[in-house]
C-alpha cells in the first residue's frame, strides 16, 4: 500500500487530566500513525512507555504540544531522550506554543552528560540536530507532508497564554484534538465536519477543589463540562466524539456510563469513552 493511502490509527496513550500522577490513568497523550510514522500529540507522564506498551515507539516522526501545562507536556524531553537511547537515529519535528525552543535546548543541556557518554559508548549520532523545534503562535496551517495535513486554532484556556487545538487531516479521515479548552467557538470551526473529534471533559459534580476555591474556579473556568462538550460535537458535526483528558480522572469515580450519559445529552453521534491504549 502506498504511504499516501495507508489507513490511519489513532491510539489514546494516556487519558488523565490534571498534573498528578494516577494509578488506572496515564497523563495526556495521544498519537496518530500512518504507516510507519507517527505523530504525537501532548506528551503527558509516562509517554514514551504507554508507546511502547502500544507497539508504537519507534514510528516517533512529529510531537505536537497543544500547551505548557505540566501534565501535557512532562515528557516532551524524555520521549526525544528514550527514544534517541533506544534506537532513534531519524529526523523529529516538534511543534508547540512558545517556549518550546528554548526548553528543548534546556532539557538537551540538562541531559548533556547521558547525551555525550552514550554518544561515546554506544556510537549514537549526536541527538541535538536530529530535532527540530517549531514555534506556533497563532490558529491556522501548521504543517504538511505526503500522509497529514495539520491545522491549528486557538483555545481558550485561561490562564495559559496560548493553548491550541490540533486539527489532522489524514489520507482516510480527518481527527481534531481539542487540547485544554473551555468552550471556544475556534475549536467548534476547526473540528467542522471531522471524523472524529477527541475532547477533554469534566465532570461538574466531582470537580476538584471545594466550592468557591481557587482551584475549583479555575477548574470549571478552563475546562468543558462533558454535557458541553456533547453539544460542542453536535454543533461541530463530527461523527464520532472520543472522551479524553477525564476531570477527576479516578478519585471520586465517574463511571462509564455516567460521561456517557452527560455527553449524550446533546450529542446523537457515536461516543467513546476513552481509556488508555485504545485504538481508534
Ligand atoms: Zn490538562
Ligand atoms: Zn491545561
Amino acid at each position: 500500500m502506498a504511504p499516501s493511502s495507508a489507513a490511519s490509527r489513532l491510539i489514546l496513550l494516556g487519558t488523565a487530566g490534571g498534573p498528578t500522577p494516577k494509578t488506572t490513568r496515564s497523563g495526556p497523550s495521544q498519537i496518530v500513525v500512518v504507516g510507519d510514522r507517527g505523530y504525537v500529540v501532548d506528551c503527558g507522564d509516562g509517554v514514551a512507555r504507554q508507546m511502547m506498551a502500544a507497539g508504537v515507539f519507534r514510528t516517533l516522526r512529529h510531537v505536537f504540544i497543544t500547551h505548557h501545562h505540566s501534565d501535557h507536556n512532562a515528557d516532551y524531553g524524555t520521549l526525544l531522550l528514550l527514544a534517541w537511547g533506544d534506537a532513534l537515529r531519524t529526523r523529529v519535528d516538534t511543534w508547540g506554543p512558545p517556549p518550546l525552543a528554548r526548553m528543548t535546548d534546556l532539557f538537551l543541556a540538562m541531559s548533556a552528560a547521558d547525551l555525550a557518554v552514550r554518544e561515546k559508548d554506544e556510537g549514537r549520532p549526536p541527538l541535538r540536530p536530529l530535532i527540530h523545534p517549531h514555534e506556533v503562535r497563532r490558529g491556522g496551517f501548521v504543517m504538511k507532508d505526503d500522509r497529514v495535513t495539520v491545522t491549528c486554532a486557538v483555545v481558550d484556556h485561561p490562564l495559559v497564554a496560548l493553548a491550541l487545538a490540533y486539527r489532522f487531516d489524514c489520507p482516510d479521515r480527518s481527527i481534531v484534538f481539542s487540547g485544554d479548552t473551555r468552550r471556544s467557538a475556534t475549536l467548534i470551526a476547526l473540528a467542522k465536519g471531522a471524523d472524529v473529534l477527541v475532547h477533554e471533559t469534566l465532570y461538574l459534580p466531582a470537580a476538584p477543589g471545594a466550592p468557591g476555591s481557587a482551584l475549583r474556579t479555575h477548574v470549571v473556568e478552563s475546562h468543558t463540562p462533558v454535557e458541553e462538550v456533547g453539544r460542542i460535537a453536535a454543533e461541530a458535526g463530527v461523527k464520532t466524539l472520543v472522551l479524553s483528558h477525564f476531570v477527576p480522572a479516578e478519585n471520586p469515580p465517574v463511571t462509564d456510563d455516567q460521561w456517557l450519559a452527560g455527553a449524550r445529552t446533546h450529542f446523537s453521534g457515536t461516543i467513546v469513552v476513552g481509556r488508555d491504549l485504545l485504538e481508534l
